[in-house]
């Protein structure tokens, strides 16, 4: 079925990303494909080594410089190219239009600023033309929209507890109103109540704003309570996207997503081993040419192995191998 491909916020297309240091080269993204509409919220799954954060940085062309590279593809944001953007487009881009929150708080505050001080920071740099009022009324507000007193604002980030810092880092994310929100695991170093109210409050305040969020996470438990959709990457791919609904529902699932669900036949009968999926990632210092899946498939035929699946898609479903065709999904 053909998509409407009309006002997506964010179309990034066939991207890949090498990384290159003395000893190899590392083939991080190979050709990746995702659309995320206006205030959607997509739980971008996979496991560590994926890609998924290498994606994240790529959007915000904030690859380690010298060392990563984008080697060809396309990143539309609101229909514009953000590859042949300057980087003063995009130091006006980044916390403005898009933010990003990463899963250690303490990358993103400095520790001998105030929480309130940071926070102005991105405003001075964002909306000059506001008066000081209109700017520390508008901290004051975003402190108590993530549910940390104003008063607190001349507090410095060490005065706060691991969840209190990552709500002040949303705060500092948000303060821009950006119409997009890249969190890459940002619940993953908290316990599981904290965890609940963070990503609660997200997703308030992405009614509020209308703010799409991109969720990065190796928790699919995290993805059904929060996201609309969810794409899982592996090996640099985008191997399956669908609704929450359909990816969820085990009907057909890409063999690596029936891993993460924790659905192989095989486990079951294993039940001492605890690795939910058997085998290493494909190493990403060498391009397959088949499926980068292959090594650790159960359903592997002589076809994976010499020729890269297409994705197939029926009604936004969309699973990258060679088990699904017309018809199939
Ligand atoms: Fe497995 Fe082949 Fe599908 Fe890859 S293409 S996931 S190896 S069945």
């Amino acid at each position: 079925m053909e998509m409407d491909r009309s006002g997506a916020l964010l179309e990034v297309e066939g991207l890949h990303v090498r990384y290159k240091t003395k000893s190899a080269e590392v083939y991080a993204l190979n050709g990746l494909d995702l659309r995320v509409e206006r205030g959607e919220k997509l739980g971008l799954v996979g496991e560590t080594g994926a890609g998924k954060t290498t994606l994240a940085l790529s959007i915000l062309r904030l690859l380690p410089e010298r060392v990563g590279e984008i080697t060809a593809g396309s990143i539309r944001y609101e229909g514009e190219q953000l590859l042949e953007q300057s980087e003063a487009y995009m130091l006006g881009l980044r916390g403005r239009r898009i933010s990003m929150i990463f899963q250690d708080p303490m990358t993103s505050l400095n520790p001998i600023k105030t929480v309130g001080e940071q926070i102005l920071e991105v405003l001075d740099l964002h909306f000059p033309g506001l008066s000081k009022a209109e700017k520390l009324g508008r901290v004051a507000r975003m402190l108590e929209t993530v549910g940390i007193p104003a008063s607190r604002g001349g507090d410095f980030p060490y005065q706060f507890s691991g969840g209190m810092k990552q709500r002040i880092v949303i705060a500092m994310a948000l303060i821009g109103e950006p119409e997009l929100l890249l969190a890459d695991e940002p619940t993953t170093a908290l316990d599981v109540t904290i965890q609940a109210q963070i990503l609660e409050m997200m997703s308030r305040l992405r009614e509020e704003y209308g703010t799409a969020v991109i969720l990065i996470t190796h928790d699919l438990g995290v993805v059904a309570e929060f996201c609309d959709r969810v794409a899982v990457v592996y090996g640099g791919r985008i191997v399956e996207q669908g609704s929450v609904e359909q990816v969820f529902a085990r009907g057909m699932n890409h063999p690596y997503t029936e891993g993460l669900l924790g659905c192989i036949p095989e486990l079951d009968s294993r039940a001492e081993r605890l690795t939910p999926i058997p085998g290493q990632m494909a190493d990403p210092t060498v391009q397959p040419k088949g499926c980068s899946f292959a090594e650790r498939c159960g359903r592997c035929m002589e076809i994976c192995r010499t020729r890269q699946p297409e994705p197939f898609e029926s009604e936004g479903h969309s699973i990258m191998c060679h088990l699904y065709g017309p018809g199939e999904v």
